[in-house]
């Protein structure tokens, strides 16, 4: 998070962007605090991210718990939209390098529309 920007929006984040309407994207659901998309590369049938509007580059980033209630309140929703309440998914967040995170601007992964592996982890050094 960097004070200097006006309402905590960085320049050159390609979320930023996707929030100001400078990239586009399909937009699935938004409010006041998040808006979600689907992912450019998915990985499942339904593959959505939800990010919030304001700049917070990972979940070590104090984001206010008004946000993280947000974030979190919006998966259902998205969930509902895409018609996936009942069959189920997976919500990861990834935090840093070990995770593999690779837009640093924080957000969550609604996946599902098929059934997914029982495990969650894939080692990247095997
Ligand atoms: P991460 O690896 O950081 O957890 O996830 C970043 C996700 O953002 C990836 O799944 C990637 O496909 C997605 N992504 C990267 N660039 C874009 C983009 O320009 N538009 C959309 N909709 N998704 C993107
Ligand atoms: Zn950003």
């Amino acid at each position: 998070m960097n004070l200097l920007w006006e309402e905590n929006e960085m320049d050159d984040c390609l979320f930023c962007r996707i929030v100001r309407g400078e990239i586009p994207a399909a937009i699935v659901y938004q409010d006041d605090f998040v808006i979600a998309f689907d992912d450019i590369t998915p990985q499942a049938p339904v593959h959505t991210l939800i990010i919030p509007k304001t700049h917070y580059t990972d979940m070590n980033d104090d984001i206010p718990a008004e946000t993280l209630a947000a974030i979190y309140s919006a998966v259902p929703r998205v969930a509902g939209v895409k018609g996936i309440s009942q069959s189920g998914y997976r919500t990861i967040v990834n935090t840093g390098p070990d995770a593999n995170q690779t837009v640093l601007h924080m957000h969550v992964h609604v996946i599902g529309g098929r059934s997914l592996a029982h495990g969650m982890v894939i080692f990247g050094d095997e």
